[in-house]
């Protein structure tokens, strides 16, 4: 069955350049035939996200920093002057300081920790309060969290306990808005090659590795992360809401890795 999207209006948030996840999504919703908005962080972004963009039909372009109260704001306050309602909300966010990701987790100031998660968590919370009153019966919202959620994964560090947050933020959130048939759900995908994974120390080393130890022997793709992007926003995703869904090749079954004989 194919996914139909057209007539639906979408806003995707943290498209930063091609190889983004957030942009992996967009393209799958493009392809559906949906109608999509985008936000980006500061103007350097905005040049890159019209080139991007230029191929798609109507789409529309607001700069917005999700610590700024009042372009959080404006972005929903122009949608509902322009569109009326929202089916479908994508937010590709995340941020910590780098010092953050350097050391040990134990030494993480709290200004680092408290900017690590209001970017990285809180901000899902913000989004769906300010989405809510355009939301209607059907629409869905995506968030994108990773493994150091559930697992130490070293260097993560603070991102894990942001992911962890994000992930409970999506349970309660499933809860308040299922009420009205509105679903919500985070893709957990295994590591990709954007900007923001090269920010963290180690990261091409840990890519490898968890290449070859997945069950299917590799990384996942950006199309692979953008097709279950589209899924979970999609009615063929209509009886699931609250999720983690893993798309990482398989790494999260494995247990200890033990040397294969032979
Ligand atoms: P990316 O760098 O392409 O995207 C991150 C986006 O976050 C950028 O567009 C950036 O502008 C935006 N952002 C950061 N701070 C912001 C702020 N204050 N206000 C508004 N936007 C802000 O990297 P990505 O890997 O595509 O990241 C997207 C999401 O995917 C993140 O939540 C990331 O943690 C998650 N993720 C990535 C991987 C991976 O390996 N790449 C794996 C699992 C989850």
């Amino acid at each position: 069955m194919q996914i139909d999207l057209s007539g639906k209006k979408a806003l995707v948030m943290g498209v930063a350049n091609r190889r983004s996840l957030g942009w992996a999504i967009a393209q799958k919703l493009a392809e559906a035939g949906a109608e999509i908005a985008f936000t980006y962080q500061g103007e350097r972004l905005r040049g890159e996200l019209e080139k991007l963009t230029a191929e798609l039909p109507n789409t529309r372009l607001y700069q917005c920093d999700v610590t700024v109260e009042a372009e959080l704001a404006a972005v929903f306050t122009d949608l509902g002057e322009a569109w009326g309602r929202l089916d479908h909300v994508v937010h590709a966010i995340a941020f910590a300081p780098r010092p953050a990701m350097e050391g040990r987790y134990i030494d993480t100031t709290r200004d680092d920790w408290v900017t690590a998660l209001e970017i990285s968590a809180y901000s899902l919370l913000a989004v769906a309060q300010k989405a809510e009153p355009l939301l209607v019966e059907g629409s869905s919202l995506v968030t994108l969290s990773y493994y150091a959620a559930e697992k130490v994964v070293p260097k993560y560090n603070v991102m894990g306990i942001a992911k962890s947050a994000l992930e409970a933020t999506v349970r309660y959130l499933a809860y308040d808005l299922g009420k009205q048939g509105i679903r919500i759900n985070a893709v957990s995908a295994g590591p990709v090659r954007t900007v923001a994974a090269r920010s963290i120390p180690g990261f091409i080393k840990m890519f490898k590795k968890v290449g070859e130890a997945a069950p299917l022997g590799r990384n996942v793709t950006h199309e692979e992360v953008g097709n279950l992007g589209l899924f979970l926003l999609s009615q063929m995703a209509g009886g699931i809401t609250g999720e983690t869904v893993y798309v990482d090749a398989g790494y999260h079954v494995m247990g200890m890795q033990l040397e294969e004989e032979g």
